[in-house]
Protein backbone atom coordinates (compact mmCIF):
# COMPACT_ATOMS: atom_id res chain seq x y z
CA UNK A 1 0.00 0.00 0.00
CA UNK A 2 1.41 3.28 -0.56
CA UNK A 3 -0.88 6.45 0.34
CA UNK A 4 0.31 9.75 1.28
CA UNK A 5 0.45 9.35 5.03
CA UNK A 6 2.93 6.11 4.53
CA UNK A 7 5.31 8.69 2.08
CA UNK A 8 5.58 10.21 4.89
CA UNK A 9 8.02 7.39 6.72
CA UNK A 10 11.14 6.94 6.11
CA UNK A 11 11.79 5.00 2.86
CA UNK A 12 13.55 1.16 3.79
CA UNK A 13 17.46 0.89 3.58
CA UNK A 14 17.98 1.17 -0.25
CA UNK A 15 14.52 2.78 -1.17
CA UNK A 16 12.77 -0.10 -1.47
CA UNK A 17 11.09 -3.13 1.32
CA UNK A 18 12.06 -6.26 -0.15
CA UNK A 19 9.60 -9.51 -0.26
CA UNK A 20 10.84 -12.77 -0.93
CA UNK A 21 8.23 -14.81 -0.05
CA UNK A 22 6.92 -16.53 -2.91
CA UNK A 23 4.94 -19.84 -4.43
CA UNK A 24 5.93 -23.84 -3.46
CA UNK A 25 7.98 -25.26 -6.36
CA UNK A 26 6.44 -27.82 -8.24
CA UNK A 27 9.73 -29.99 -8.37
CA UNK A 28 10.81 -29.49 -4.36
CA UNK A 29 11.37 -33.29 -3.47
CA UNK A 30 14.45 -33.25 -6.03
CA UNK A 31 16.04 -30.56 -4.82
CA UNK A 32 19.03 -31.07 -2.58
CA UNK A 33 18.49 -30.17 0.60
CA UNK A 34 20.54 -27.46 3.07
CA UNK A 35 19.45 -27.26 7.13
CA UNK A 36 20.06 -24.30 8.42
CA UNK A 37 20.99 -23.47 12.13
CA UNK A 38 19.09 -21.25 14.13
CA UNK A 39 21.03 -18.14 13.32
CA UNK A 40 20.87 -18.78 9.66
CA UNK A 41 16.86 -19.27 9.97
CA UNK A 42 16.33 -16.05 11.37
CA UNK A 43 18.10 -14.58 8.93
CA UNK A 44 16.00 -16.37 6.73
CA UNK A 45 12.82 -15.55 7.97
CA UNK A 46 13.67 -12.00 7.82
CA UNK A 47 15.03 -11.92 4.59
CA UNK A 48 11.40 -12.97 3.45
CA UNK A 49 9.98 -10.26 5.20
CA UNK A 50 12.40 -7.25 3.44
CA UNK A 51 13.75 -7.00 7.17
CA UNK A 52 16.60 -6.86 5.63
CA UNK A 53 16.19 -5.16 2.43
CA UNK A 54 17.67 -4.68 0.21
CA UNK A 55 19.20 -8.49 0.22
CA UNK A 56 17.73 -10.76 -0.92
CA UNK A 57 19.30 -13.50 -0.48
CA UNK A 58 22.49 -14.81 1.80
CA UNK A 59 25.15 -12.51 0.77
CA UNK A 60 28.30 -12.97 -1.92
CA UNK A 61 31.39 -12.90 -1.89
CA UNK A 62 31.96 -9.04 -3.42
CA UNK A 63 29.23 -8.11 -0.35
CA UNK A 64 30.73 -10.01 2.28
CA UNK A 65 34.43 -9.01 1.87
CA UNK A 66 33.10 -5.23 1.22
CA UNK A 67 30.93 -5.41 4.75
CA UNK A 68 33.49 -7.33 6.92
CA UNK A 69 36.91 -4.20 5.39
CA UNK A 70 34.27 -1.50 4.54
CA UNK A 71 31.12 -1.90 6.71
CA UNK A 72 29.63 -1.46 3.08
CA UNK A 73 27.59 -3.62 0.56
CA UNK A 74 29.23 -3.75 -2.85
CA UNK A 75 27.19 -1.00 -3.89
CA UNK A 76 28.70 1.19 -1.31
CA UNK A 77 25.39 1.17 0.79
CA UNK A 78 26.37 0.99 4.48
CA UNK A 79 25.62 -2.44 6.21
CA UNK A 80 27.51 -4.09 9.29
CA UNK A 81 27.84 -7.44 9.39
CA UNK A 82 27.67 -10.46 7.33
CA UNK A 83 24.33 -12.37 6.20
CA UNK A 84 25.87 -15.73 5.30
CA UNK A 85 24.97 -19.41 4.74
CA UNK A 86 27.54 -22.11 5.76
CA UNK A 87 27.98 -24.89 4.01
CA UNK A 88 30.45 -28.11 4.25
CA UNK A 89 30.07 -28.18 0.22
CA UNK A 90 28.77 -26.72 -2.83
CA UNK A 91 25.52 -28.04 -4.00
CA UNK A 92 25.83 -30.15 -7.07
CA UNK A 93 22.28 -28.46 -8.56
CA UNK A 94 22.07 -24.77 -9.23
CA UNK A 95 19.19 -24.82 -7.06
CA UNK A 96 18.70 -25.84 -3.43
CA UNK A 97 15.81 -26.35 -1.11
CA UNK A 98 16.40 -24.59 2.57
CA UNK A 99 14.95 -26.62 5.75
CA UNK A 100 14.65 -25.69 9.38
CA UNK A 101 16.26 -27.88 11.85
CA UNK A 102 14.03 -30.67 11.75
CA UNK A 103 14.48 -30.89 7.46
CA UNK A 104 10.94 -29.52 6.89
CA UNK A 105 11.52 -27.19 4.03
CA UNK A 106 11.32 -23.65 3.74
CA UNK A 107 12.92 -22.02 0.64
CA UNK A 108 14.31 -22.12 -2.49
CA UNK A 109 18.58 -20.56 -3.01
CA UNK A 110 18.60 -19.99 -6.60
CA UNK A 111 22.37 -20.69 -6.26
CA UNK A 112 25.18 -18.15 -7.38
CA UNK A 113 28.17 -18.89 -5.17
CA UNK A 114 29.95 -20.82 -3.10
CA UNK A 115 33.23 -19.25 -1.55
CA UNK A 116 35.12 -19.88 1.13
CA UNK A 117 36.23 -17.38 3.91
CA UNK A 118 38.53 -16.63 6.76
CA UNK A 119 36.73 -17.06 9.89
CA UNK A 120 39.62 -15.64 11.69
CA UNK A 121 39.25 -12.58 9.90
CA UNK A 122 35.92 -12.15 10.03
CA UNK A 123 36.28 -12.87 13.86
CA UNK A 124 38.89 -10.12 14.08
CA UNK A 125 36.93 -7.19 12.05
CA UNK A 126 33.39 -8.36 13.02
CA UNK A 127 33.39 -9.22 16.57
CA UNK A 128 37.13 -7.34 17.53
CA UNK A 129 38.06 -10.74 18.83
CA UNK A 130 39.37 -13.61 17.98
CA UNK A 131 38.78 -15.62 21.05
CA UNK A 132 36.11 -18.16 20.81
CA UNK A 133 35.07 -17.29 24.63
CA UNK A 134 33.28 -14.49 22.71
CA UNK A 135 29.63 -16.26 21.75
CA UNK A 136 29.87 -15.30 18.24
CA UNK A 137 32.68 -16.02 17.62
CA UNK A 138 32.45 -19.73 19.31
CA UNK A 139 29.48 -19.71 16.74
CA UNK A 140 31.12 -18.70 13.44
CA UNK A 141 34.11 -20.78 14.46
CA UNK A 142 32.29 -23.69 15.03
CA UNK A 143 30.25 -23.42 11.26
CA UNK A 144 31.10 -25.00 7.89
CA UNK A 145 33.74 -23.92 5.76
CA UNK A 146 31.72 -22.35 2.78
CA UNK A 147 29.65 -20.17 1.90
CA UNK A 148 26.73 -20.55 -0.19
CA UNK A 149 25.36 -17.24 -1.67
CA UNK A 150 22.26 -16.87 -3.77
CA UNK A 151 18.41 -14.96 -3.91
CA UNK A 152 16.12 -16.97 -1.55
CA UNK A 153 12.32 -17.68 -2.17
CA UNK A 154 10.36 -18.12 0.82
CA UNK A 155 7.73 -20.34 0.60
CA UNK A 156 6.86 -20.99 4.28
CA UNK A 157 7.62 -18.92 7.10
CA UNK A 158 8.80 -19.43 10.29
CA UNK A 159 6.33 -20.42 13.26
CA UNK A 160 6.89 -17.06 15.49
CA UNK A 161 7.76 -18.15 19.10
CA UNK A 162 5.29 -15.05 20.02
CA UNK A 163 2.58 -15.41 16.84
CA UNK A 164 0.77 -11.94 19.20
CA UNK A 165 4.34 -9.82 19.37
CA UNK A 166 4.61 -10.64 15.08
CA UNK A 167 4.83 -8.05 12.52
CA UNK A 168 6.49 -8.04 9.35
CA UNK A 169 8.00 -4.47 8.40
CA UNK A 170 5.43 -4.19 6.04
CA UNK A 171 2.54 -4.44 8.97
CA UNK A 172 4.29 -1.50 11.45
CA UNK A 173 4.69 0.61 8.55
CA UNK A 174 0.84 0.17 7.77
CA UNK A 175 0.13 0.28 11.38
CA UNK A 176 2.36 3.57 11.68
CA UNK A 177 0.82 5.17 8.83
CA UNK A 178 -2.86 4.73 9.94
CA UNK A 179 -1.81 6.46 13.25
CA UNK A 180 -0.42 9.38 11.17
CA UNK A 181 3.34 9.04 12.42
CA UNK A 182 6.28 10.08 10.59
CA UNK A 183 9.19 10.45 13.46
CA UNK A 184 9.21 6.93 14.84
CA UNK A 185 11.94 5.58 17.93
CA UNK A 186 13.12 2.36 17.76
CA UNK A 187 14.19 0.40 21.01
CA UNK A 188 16.56 -2.89 20.86
CA UNK A 189 16.15 -4.85 23.82
CA UNK A 190 16.81 -8.22 25.08
CA UNK A 191 16.32 -7.23 28.83
CA UNK A 192 13.57 -6.32 31.04
CA UNK A 193 12.54 -2.80 30.80
CA UNK A 194 14.29 -1.08 34.43
CA UNK A 195 13.03 2.32 35.54
CA UNK A 196 16.42 3.44 33.28
CA UNK A 197 15.06 1.93 30.21
CA UNK A 198 11.81 3.26 30.68
CA UNK A 199 13.70 6.72 30.92
CA UNK A 200 15.27 6.77 27.96
CA UNK A 201 12.69 5.45 25.84
CA UNK A 202 10.33 8.32 27.06
CA UNK A 203 12.95 10.72 26.77
CA UNK A 204 13.43 9.40 22.77
CA UNK A 205 9.49 8.90 22.45
CA UNK A 206 9.06 13.01 23.82
CA UNK A 207 10.87 14.16 20.53
CA UNK A 208 9.11 11.75 17.81
CA UNK A 209 5.43 10.75 17.47
CA UNK A 210 5.74 6.67 18.22
CA UNK A 211 7.77 4.56 20.22
CA UNK A 212 8.46 0.55 18.71
CA UNK A 213 9.43 -1.43 21.79
CA UNK A 214 11.30 -4.35 19.68
CA UNK A 215 12.72 -7.04 22.09
CA UNK A 216 14.53 -9.65 20.08
CA UNK A 217 13.32 -12.62 20.87
CA UNK A 218 15.89 -15.19 18.23
CA UNK A 219 18.29 -17.25 19.94
CA UNK A 220 20.41 -15.38 22.87
CA UNK A 221 22.91 -17.07 25.01
CA UNK A 222 21.37 -19.64 27.92
CA UNK A 223 21.80 -17.00 30.47
CA UNK A 224 19.73 -13.84 29.33
CA UNK A 225 16.17 -13.78 30.85
CA UNK A 226 14.39 -15.94 29.26
CA UNK A 227 12.29 -14.06 26.49
CA UNK A 228 8.72 -15.38 27.94
CA UNK A 229 9.41 -14.01 31.09
CA UNK A 230 10.60 -10.91 29.16
CA UNK A 231 7.60 -10.64 27.36
CA UNK A 232 5.24 -10.57 29.86
CA UNK A 233 7.13 -7.70 31.51
CA UNK A 234 6.79 -5.49 28.56
CA UNK A 235 3.20 -6.10 28.97
CA UNK A 236 2.46 -4.93 32.47
CA UNK A 237 5.06 -2.07 32.13
CA UNK A 238 3.23 -1.22 29.12
CA UNK A 239 -0.01 -1.83 30.38
CA UNK A 240 0.72 0.63 33.78
CA UNK A 241 2.85 3.41 32.22
CA UNK A 242 2.55 3.87 28.90
CA UNK A 243 0.29 5.47 26.51
CA UNK A 244 -1.69 2.87 24.37
CA UNK A 245 -1.41 4.83 21.19
CA UNK A 246 2.08 6.26 21.40
CA UNK A 247 3.62 2.31 21.74
CA UNK A 248 3.83 -0.50 19.57
CA UNK A 249 5.65 -3.56 20.96
CA UNK A 250 6.66 -6.37 18.73
CA UNK A 251 8.96 -8.58 18.57
CA UNK A 252 12.07 -8.43 16.48
CA UNK A 253 12.64 -11.99 15.33
CA UNK A 254 16.76 -12.04 14.91
CA UNK A 255 19.16 -13.98 16.73
CA UNK A 256 21.91 -12.42 19.06
CA UNK A 257 25.40 -11.94 17.43
CA UNK A 258 27.23 -10.25 20.11
CA UNK A 259 29.10 -8.02 17.90
CA UNK A 260 28.75 -4.99 19.52
CA UNK A 261 29.41 -2.12 17.32
CA UNK A 262 28.75 -3.71 14.33
CA UNK A 263 25.32 -5.16 15.55
CA UNK A 264 24.66 -1.71 16.45
CA UNK A 265 24.59 -0.21 13.34
CA UNK A 266 22.93 -3.37 11.90
CA UNK A 267 20.18 -3.07 14.38
CA UNK A 268 19.24 0.35 13.67
CA UNK A 269 19.67 -0.25 9.86
CA UNK A 270 16.62 -3.45 10.49
CA UNK A 271 14.56 -0.85 12.47
CA UNK A 272 14.68 1.40 9.64
CA UNK A 273 13.18 -1.11 7.49
CA UNK A 274 10.39 -1.72 9.94
CA UNK A 275 9.61 2.08 9.36
CA UNK A 276 11.77 3.94 12.49
CA UNK A 277 13.24 7.34 11.65
CA UNK A 278 15.37 6.85 15.19
CA UNK A 279 16.77 4.00 17.02
CA UNK A 280 18.41 4.13 20.21
CA UNK A 281 21.88 3.15 21.01
CA UNK A 282 22.85 2.95 24.60
CA UNK A 283 25.95 2.06 26.46
CA UNK A 284 27.09 -1.28 25.67
CA UNK A 285 25.06 -1.90 22.80
CA UNK A 286 24.65 -5.99 22.12
CA UNK A 287 27.68 -6.46 23.78
CA UNK A 288 29.12 -9.16 25.81
CA UNK A 289 31.68 -9.73 28.54
CA UNK A 290 33.60 -7.19 28.40
CA UNK A 291 35.33 -7.07 24.68
CA UNK A 292 33.44 -3.40 23.47
CA UNK A 293 33.61 0.01 25.56
CA UNK A 294 31.01 1.10 27.20
CA UNK A 295 30.95 3.74 24.30
CA UNK A 296 31.99 1.97 21.14
CA UNK A 297 28.22 0.89 20.18
CA UNK A 298 27.53 4.80 19.71
CA UNK A 299 30.85 6.05 18.57
CA UNK A 300 31.14 3.41 15.40
CA UNK A 301 27.95 5.37 13.88
CA UNK A 302 31.01 8.39 13.55
CA UNK A 303 32.00 6.11 10.84
CA UNK A 304 29.33 7.27 8.40
CA UNK A 305 28.55 10.36 7.06
CA UNK A 306 25.87 12.35 8.29
CA UNK A 307 22.49 11.01 7.53
CA UNK A 308 24.41 8.27 5.28
CA UNK A 309 22.48 5.64 7.68
CA UNK A 310 19.11 7.17 7.29
CA UNK A 311 18.04 6.19 10.24
CA UNK A 312 19.44 8.47 13.04
CA UNK A 313 20.85 6.97 16.33
CA UNK A 314 19.83 8.30 19.96
CA UNK A 315 22.37 8.46 22.46
CA UNK A 316 22.02 7.80 25.79
CA UNK A 317 23.95 7.42 28.96
CA UNK A 318 23.05 5.16 31.95
CA UNK A 319 20.41 6.48 33.54
CA UNK A 320 19.03 6.14 37.49
CA UNK A 321 16.55 7.71 40.17
CA UNK A 322 18.39 10.43 41.90
CA UNK A 323 16.79 11.34 45.38
CA UNK A 324 18.06 14.31 45.27
CA UNK A 325 17.08 15.77 42.03
CA UNK A 326 13.86 13.78 42.73
CA UNK A 327 13.45 12.49 39.78
CA UNK A 328 15.19 9.76 36.74
CA UNK A 329 18.55 11.36 35.78
CA UNK A 330 21.90 10.62 33.68
CA UNK A 331 25.36 11.62 34.65
CA UNK A 332 24.80 13.91 31.87
CA UNK A 333 21.38 15.82 33.84
CA UNK A 334 22.39 14.88 37.03
CA UNK A 335 25.31 16.70 39.28
CA UNK A 336 24.78 14.49 42.51
CA UNK A 337 26.84 11.41 43.25
CA UNK A 338 27.12 7.90 45.10
CA UNK A 339 24.11 7.29 47.74
CA UNK A 340 22.05 9.82 46.23
CA UNK A 341 22.04 7.87 42.82
CA UNK A 342 20.13 4.59 43.01
CA UNK A 343 21.84 2.16 41.53
CA UNK A 344 21.50 -1.44 41.33
CA UNK A 345 23.88 -3.92 39.72
CA UNK A 346 22.74 -6.72 37.47
CA UNK A 347 23.85 -8.94 40.27
CA UNK A 348 22.36 -7.27 43.32
CA UNK A 349 18.83 -7.21 41.08
CA UNK A 350 19.38 -11.13 40.47
CA UNK A 351 20.08 -11.89 44.64
CA UNK A 352 16.88 -9.82 45.22
CA UNK A 353 14.07 -11.07 42.74
CA UNK A 354 15.78 -14.92 43.76
CA UNK A 355 15.21 -14.37 47.77
CA UNK A 356 11.71 -12.76 46.53
CA UNK A 357 12.59 -9.38 47.31
CA UNK A 358 11.05 -6.50 45.43
CA UNK A 359 14.45 -3.94 44.40
CA UNK A 360 13.56 -0.77 45.28
CA UNK A 361 10.53 1.09 43.41
CA UNK A 362 13.27 3.93 41.63
CA UNK A 363 14.86 1.18 40.23
CA UNK A 364 12.41 -1.89 38.70
CA UNK A 365 8.09 -0.92 38.76
CA UNK A 366 6.45 -3.35 41.37
CA UNK A 367 4.62 -5.06 38.50
CA UNK A 368 7.44 -5.93 36.73
CA UNK A 369 9.55 -7.03 39.71
CA UNK A 370 6.67 -9.21 40.41
CA UNK A 371 6.80 -11.22 36.97
CA UNK A 372 10.41 -11.66 37.43
CA UNK A 373 10.58 -12.99 40.91
CA UNK A 374 7.50 -15.36 40.19
CA UNK A 375 9.59 -16.57 36.93
CA UNK A 376 13.00 -17.21 39.47
CA UNK A 377 10.44 -18.77 41.55
CA UNK A 378 9.34 -21.18 38.95
ZN1 LIG B 1 20.79 14.38 41.02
Amino acid sequence: MSTATESQLIAPHGGELVDRTGDRPDDLDTLEVVRLTPRELADLDMLASGALSPLTGFMGREDYEQVVDELRLANGLPWALPVCLAVAEAPSGDRVALADDAGEPLAVLDVEEVFSYDKEREAERCFRTTEDAHPGVARLYAQADRYLAGTVTVFRRQEPPFPELHLDPADTRALFAERGWKRVVGFQTRNPIHRAHEYLTKCALETVDGLLIHPLVGETKSDDVPAAVRVEAYRVLLDGYYPQDRVVVSAFPAAMRYAGPREAIWHAICRKNWGCSHFIVGRDHAGVGSYYGSYDAQMIFDEFEPHELGVEPMFFEHSFWCKACGQMASPKTCPHEGDDRVFLSGTQVRELLAKGELPPEEFTRPEVAQVLIDAYRG
